[in-house]
């Protein structure tokens, strides 16, 4: 079977496996890390796919940070690999930092340098040639080009996340990690932040896996989201198929609650699913 190209020659049609199936952009297998007094990530197996907005969730304490600073490569590994864009972890760890931006839990911009600064700044770490550009296409795709000479001190909460995004996509990432990108950001603030990180997945075609406990941030961005446990994955799926797999008209807070351990009996959370939705359904 085949198509002729150009040259006469046959070409093989994909089939229909092959047209549906999307690339693995990050590929973790066995991945553990060990701490002196606990193990915080422990023989984990995860794929991402390319143009994924993948959640990582679960409760304090269950390992996701310690998953993003592995990937990411800020901490080694104890046990496992993990490939991100192509790229091994450890051996390959300089050609994963050139693909992907990350924006931690705790800001990091300097509060005492502007917007454009700032963004100046990551260009050069990055290595960006062209940052004039660069910078004022990121300022005016995240909504800042009228604040870049003001002070970040002066930014509001959600500025100053919108300008870190910005930071980490000057050099086009293929990946993005954000760890609780809209944690402490009012509702408003924080639904732009959902509408820049949708068009950065969409137009720049940048592969987001990130970090919550807002469920209904999870619900909204993630078309794949996983719930870890106690440094293991409790399940993973896209969040329609977890709540089928819950209960009848589950919400995602029942998943989270039902797979980080909130509820022991499983029959019980069924229940709960069940009637806290019968009550919605009854106003
Ligand atoms: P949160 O939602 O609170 O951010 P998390 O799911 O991101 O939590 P991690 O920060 O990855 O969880 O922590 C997982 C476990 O590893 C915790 O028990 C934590 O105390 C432990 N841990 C993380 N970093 C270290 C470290 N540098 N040294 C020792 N233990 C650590």
């Amino acid at each position: 079977m085949g198509r002729r190209n150009s040259r006469g020659s046959r070409t093989p049609i994909p089939s229909v496996c092959e047209v549906f199936v999307k690339n693995p952009e990050i590929n973790i297998r066995g991945l553990t890390r060990r701490f002196a007094q606990s193990t915080a990530v422990d023989h984990i197996d995860l794929t991402v796919s390319e143009g994924d907005i993948f959640g990582l969730l679960g409760a304090n304490g269950a390992g996701k940070t310690t998953v993003i600073k592995m990937l990411t490569t800020l901490l080694g590994p104890s046990a496992g690999t993990a490939t991100v864009a192509g790229f091994d972890i450890v051996s390959q760890a300089h050609e994963v930092r050139r693909r992907i931006g990350y924006v931690p839990q705790m800001l990091s911009a300097d509060g005492a340098l502007t917007g454009y600064e700032n963004l100046l700044l990551s260009a050069r770490l990055y290595g960006v040639a062209e940052k004039r550009s660069r910078i004022e296409e990121a300022l005016a795709f995240m909504g800042l080009g009228e604040y870049a000479g003001r002070l970040v001190k002066t930014y509001s909460g959600g500025m100053v996340r919108r300008l870190e995004i910005a930071q980490s996509m000057l050099h086009r990432p293929a990946v993005l990690f954000l760890d609780e990108p809209t944690i402490g950001l009012d509702p408003v603030a924080r639904r732009a932040v959902w509408v820049h990180l949708k068009e950065l997945n969409k137009d720049y075609h940048i592969t987001i896996l990130l970090t919550t406990h807002d469920m209904e941030e999870a619900d909204n961005l993630c078309n794949d989201v996983a719930v870890m446990h106690t440094g293991q994955i409790a399940a993973h799926g896209s969040p329609e198929a977890l709540k089928a797999r819950v209960g009848h008209h589950a919400t995602l807070e029942d998943v989270f609650a039902h797979f980080s351990g909130e509820l022991e009996e499983t029959g019980r959370l069924r229940d709960t699913a069940e009637t806290r939705s019968s009550a919605r359904h009854r106003g």
